[in-house]
């Protein structure tokens, strides 16, 4: 069995600021360790259920340099630094059977979930073929492109909710905090969710959930929303890219990967200082 196992660090039990994801302060330091320690309760639950997996962790979040390499379950191997071509999904193109997606959050604007967000806090929407799409959907979506399933997915009880509505009641969720605010959670003591991570990802080996992977009609809408109109100016740049409104622009492409590149290099292009 080969698994792709991505972490992001906002949906990581104890983690409710942005402080925690930002490098250059001592909450982060400790907040690395708590993501590093949630990926290899998934690790170990993977190897639980199947000692000869494959499993390949890929670090998701702000320059993908946060999970601590040499703490890292060694039978692991690591995907770590940016930019790539596919972000968040990096690889999942060579021939996984399995995703597993840790310290997921909810997608921009969705309430009381903890530093909801979507890429960057510039994209206040994304909605792809008119449904709102989160960095969940988006990713699911890119993993499905390549006929992966995503049988696990662990965060607040938002994303859990988002996880059920787009991959069906099969999907197996891991609820670490319960979100009360953009910025607050009631969390589980990090020892109790790394159990509940072991458990359910043994779980999701050993039953396979009948999760389809997850498939979006083609060609591929995506109209996308931004904080500012001048991150659609500069999203006009882009070939296929046209206005909508003020801060709303909208794009058509064959398939999922396509309409992703897209939507990697608007990230980029939300980072410009202007
Ligand atoms: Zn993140």
């Amino acid at each position: 069995m080969r698994v792709y196992v991505s972490v992001d660090i906002e949906g990581i039990a104890g983690v409710v600021n942005g402080e925690e994801g930002q490098r250059g302060n001592p909450e982060y330091e400790r907040a690395r360790r708590l993501m590093t320690g949630e990926a290899n309760a998934v690790v170990a639950g993977i190897f639980d259920a199947d000692p000869r997996a494959q499993v390949t962790v890929a670090d998701v979040h702000g320059p993908y340099r946060n999970l601590i390499p040499e703490d890292l379950d060694e039978r692991a191997t690591l995907n770590r630094g940016k930019p790539k071509v596919y972000g968040m999904v990096d690889g999942i193109d060579r021939g996984y059977d399995l995703a597993m997606f840790v310290g997921v959050h909810g997608r921009a604007g969705s309430a009381p979930a903890v530093l909801s967000h979507t890429f960057t806090g510039a994209l206040l929407d994304v909605q792809v073929n008119g449904k709102p799409f989160g960095e969940l959907g988006l990713n699911a979506a890119m993993a499905g492109a390549h006929g992966v399933p995503v049988v696990l997915v662990a965060g607040d009880q938002i994303v859990a909710d988002e996880a059920r509505d787009l991959l069906g009641p099969e999907v197996i969720t891991v609820q670490v905090k319960e979100s009360r605010a953009h910025l607050a959670a009631e969390s589980l003591h990090p020892n109790v969710a790394r159990a509940k991570l072991r458990e359910a990802a043994a779980r999701a080996i050993r039953e396979r959930p009948s999760v389809e992977p997850l498939r979006v009609r083609q060609p591929v809408e995506v109209q996308v929303s931004f904080n500012r109109p001048v991150f659609a100016d500069l999203s006009e740049m882009i070939d296929h890219v046209e206005r909508v409104d003020g801060r709303t622009v909208r794009f058509t492409r064959p398939d999922m990967p396509a309409a992703y590149r897209i939507l990697r290099l608007m990230t980029v292009l939300c980072s410009t200082p202007l």
